[in-house]
């Protein structure tokens, strides 16, 4: 049997705290680091990209220009900003490079812009790249349909330099348990309460963000019954886990004919 060859992998924001760690994660899981890309103006340009990850240096440095970087690799990882997130679908789309894409908080016109590159390329997009909240997705479905008088609520804890709120993987949870109840998520969902909002209604869905710290991530999903109450928790307590898991996605979409797909898929759990 022939093992098809290690893809070459574009990391896009590859100074971040992210990045870095899918750097590493390439390295480690024998990806070819192809490319690293930062936006321009970016202290760490010209930087080995290795080394910026904290281990030997690749002979990869960090550059700004994406559609030169691209034309050198099979697939793009991207975690960077909602902001940038658009236009580096657009770029990977034209290249015809494949793209995991981990970046959060997306704005409808990045979303359309998706949809649309999914024409074009294989994509994976996901929330959270760790395969224990990809599994908590299928957990808090079945118990929100089991247990259809519990009160739903969801708090999501990350580290103060975070921009973006509530949390994507809080999203996508909020997404999940409103889809088992068969609720419309954008009427259902309530995202702060504070002064005289009244009594909680049924069907709501609440998705509070805690900031502070170096926290990597936690979630929790409460469910509120009378006289009783289930907390289901994930904590991610190391970003590793959601690099490892982007390479894996990589791996898998690099070669995979156009399409969305996400981090179920990758994993195995439609099956
Ligand atoms: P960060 O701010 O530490 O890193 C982002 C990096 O992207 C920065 O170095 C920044 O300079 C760079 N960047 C911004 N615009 C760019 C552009 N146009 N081209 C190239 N580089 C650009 O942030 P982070 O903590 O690494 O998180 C990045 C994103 O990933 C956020 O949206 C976060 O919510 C998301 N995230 C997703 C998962 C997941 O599993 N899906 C896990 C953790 C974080």
């Amino acid at each position: 049997m022939t093992s098809s060859p290690p893809p070459r992998v574009c990391v896009i924001g590859a100074a971040g705290r992210m990045g870095r760690r899918i750097v590493a994660a390439a390295v480690e899981g024998g990806c070819l680091v192809g490319a690293a890309v930062e936006r321009a103006g970016a202290a760490e340009l010209g930087q080995d990209a290795g080394a910026l990850a904290g281990g030997a240096p690749l002979g990869v440095t960090v550059e700004s220009d994406l559609g030169a970087a691209l034309k050198r690799c099979d697939v793009a990882i991207d975690f960077t900003h909602a902001s940038a997130a658009r236009a580096n679908v657009d770029a990977a789309a034209k290249a015809g490079v494949a793209l995991v894409l981990g970046t959060t908080g997306l704005e409808d016109a990045a979303k359309k812009s998706l949809a649309a590159a999914a024409k074009r390329i294989a994509i994976v997009h996901a929330a959270n790249f760790s395969v224990g909240v990809n599994v908590l997705l299928e957990t808090v479905a079945q118990l929100a349909k089991r247990l259809p008088d519990h009160d739903a609520e969801i708090v999501e804890v990350h580290h103060r330099k975070k921009t973006d709120a509530p949390s994507g993987t809080a999203q996508r949870l909020a997404e999940a348990l409103a889809e088992a109840r068969g609720v419309a998520l954008a009427k259902a969902e309530v995202t702060g309460r504070a002064g005289q909002v009244g009594a909680r209604s049924a069907k709501e869905i609440g998705v509070l963000a805690v900031r502070g710290g170096d926290v990597v991530g936690d979630h929790t999903v409460h469910f509120l019954g009378l006289g009783e109450r289930i907390e289901v928790t994930h904590r991610a307590t190391s970003r590793d886990t959601f690099a490892a898991g982007a390479v894996r996605a990589a791996r898998w979409v690099t070669g995979r004919k156009p399409g969305l797909y996400d981090m179920r898929a990758v994993l195995g759990l439609d099956a």
